[in-house]
């Protein structure tokens, strides 16, 4: 299996790509799908962030004062470059992050559909008007350009986690700096060109410095963790990132939105509807290869649809065409790269001295794609809640446990440290709604009769306990971009004291 080199060029070619002379300082990215490189990009220095974030402070100086609804202007112009360039940029997203066509087509929908979301809020940052306790007093709320973002993103979703911040924050009045992850390099310049043209497009209202993209290793994202001037940090990535992460922004009184590991259970229940589950299952449990932060990673089953529905599960999972993500047909792409194998392997490993039967998890295709990892996604039926199962291996193993009574259920649901996404199939309406209530499932996204992956952007994404308490994208995400200040006005002649407190002089 191999990248046609043509298909490369030409992709980067139309997404106005250029790759730096060999003289350059680079990072090389290489493609999960034949190992090979696809290109490389000019790595970039702490001082030279150090360098961006004056930049971009200067950036927000003037774009704050540009009203919220022409800041929207210019995401509509984004979003127009995005539409016309889907092909390419979903493709290079497939190139980079080994996804198949449709879900990195998806993942530049998602950009799309964030752009459109914030150009509707760009009119509607509303404040409160809150009733005052004293006379001839007003009070409200304003909401103010917060200044400069930082964003630190994962490999598994190059492009979407970024334009979640990206777009909101513009609208908000803040500039953006970028550290991508150090595997998807490609994506990140492709979505600063396609920005470069909505700017020449936009005028010369916008500042310079409203997208910058930092590229290197935990260095790079490290000068942006530590520098004072960027007012907001959002991270995605795994918990141990945050975990070294969250503090640092803390020890400066910045803010950071954290995003990061889930282990997203599903609890079928003996109603449920066995065929919905099983392609709601199947879908979150192996698309993207198990690399998704909401894959589905442990399934608790009733003890007596257990065996029918992993009879299901075995069937599908067998009939999986796993191979090159390019290719039509295709449903599972490779792992990102030999770690990601290895972690697996490992992970099966403790599982079985766990108490595991495993199917499947081998290595395929090994002959035609020796640089690459391809694997079969696997199963596991565990003898409960173990060790490993606990854990998040970034890999598509699916581990099955079997409860008897709904309480039991969701104890072990939320028994582990994660708590990004959940889901319940059943058909009784008390589970359904119990699985949703104050009682049920600790998780940020909590869904019933569909998967724990594939969000939609109009909702508020994030998860709770070791995922990080962030929330991105929809509903009221767009506050954590700003700064709030309670306004009170005086319009009488007198000045009373609220709490009716007494101070004459
Ligand atoms: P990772 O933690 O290895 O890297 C993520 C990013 O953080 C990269 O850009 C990396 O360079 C940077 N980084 C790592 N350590 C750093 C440090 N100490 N200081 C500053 N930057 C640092 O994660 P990954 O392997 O790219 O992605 C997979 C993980 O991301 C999984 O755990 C997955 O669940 C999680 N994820 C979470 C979400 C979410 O929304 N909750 C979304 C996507 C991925």
């Amino acid at each position: 299996m191999k990248v046609e080199r043509d298909i490369v060029d030409r992709t980067l070619a139309e997404l106005g790509v250029e790759c730096p002379g060999p003289q350059e300082p680079g990072l090389v990215s290489v493609s999960p799908i034949d190992g090979a490189p696809l290109g490389r990009v000019r790595m970039h220095t702490a001082a030279e962030v150090a360098g961006m974030v004056e930049t971009a402070r200067q950036a927000y100086a003037a774009w704050r004062l540009v009203p919220a609804p022409r800041r929207g202007e210019l995401i509509r112009l984004y979003a127009d470059e995005l539409r016309a360039h889907k092909q390419a940029l979903g493709r290079l997203v497939s190139l980079e992050a080994g996804k198949i066509i449709s879900e990195g087509q998806g993942e530049v929908q998602e950009m799309v559909d964030i752009c459109d979301f914030a150009l509707g809020l760009s009119r509607q940052l509303h404040g409160l008007t809150i009733a005052s306790e004293r006379p001839g007093h007003r009070m409200m709320e304003t909401w103010h350009p917060l200044g400069v973002v930082g964003v630190i993103s994962a490999f598994n979703f190059p492009v979407a986690v970024w334009s979640w911040n990206f777009a909101l924050a513009i609208v908000c009045g803040n500039p953006v700096i970028w550290k991508p992850s150090e595997k998807t390099l490609l994506a990140a310049q492709a979505c600063l060109a396609l920005f470069g043209r909505a700017l020449r497009r936009y005028g010369d209202e916008a500042p310079a410095g409203l997208a910058q993209v930092a590229q290197g290793g935990r260095e790079v994202g490290e000068a942006l963790v530590d520098d004072p001037g960027v007012a907001l940090l959002s991270a995605t990535g795994s918990t141990a990132m945050g975990r070294a992460v969250g503090p640092r922004v803390a020890a400066r009184f910045g803010r950071s939105l954290l995003e990061l590991g889930g282990n997203n259970g599903v609890i079928v229940a003996p109603s449920a509807d066995l065929e919905l589950a099983c392609r709601g299952i199947v879908f979150a449990a192996v698309g993207t290869c198990g690399q998704r932060c909401t894959t589905t990673r442990r399934l608790i089953v009733h003890a007596d649809v257990r065996e029918a529905l992993l009879a299901r599960l075995r069937q599908a999972y067998a009939h999986l065409s796993i191979g090159d993500p390019l290719a039509s047909g295709t449903l599972v792409g490779p792992l990102i790269d030999a770690a990601a194998f290895d972690a697996m392997q490992a992970a099966l490993r403790e599982a079985v001295s766990q108490g595991a039967v495993v199917h499947g998890g081998r290595r395929v295709l090994e002959r035609k794609a020796p640089k690459a990892y391809y694997v079969e996604p696997a199963i596991a039926e565990m003898p409960g809640q173990t060790d490993v199962v606990r854990r998040e291996t970034f890999a598509p193993i699916l581990y099955v446990m079997s409860y008897r009574e709904y309480d039991e259920a969701i104890a072990m649901h939320n028994e582990v440290s994660q708590g990004l996404s959940s889901a319940i199939f059943t058909n009784d309406l008390r589970e359904a709604e119990s699985f949703l209530s104050a009682a049920g499932s600790d998780c940020g996204i909590a869904n019933v009769n569909l998967g724990t992956s594939g969000a939609e952007i109009g909702g508020a994404f994030g998860g709770n306990k070791e995922t990080g308490g962030g929330r991105e994208s929809g509903s009221d995400a767009w506050k954590n971009y700003m700064r709030r200040a309670t306004n009170t006005v005086n319009y009488s002649r007198q000045l009373p004291l609220a709490q009716g407190v007494k101070f004459d002089i």
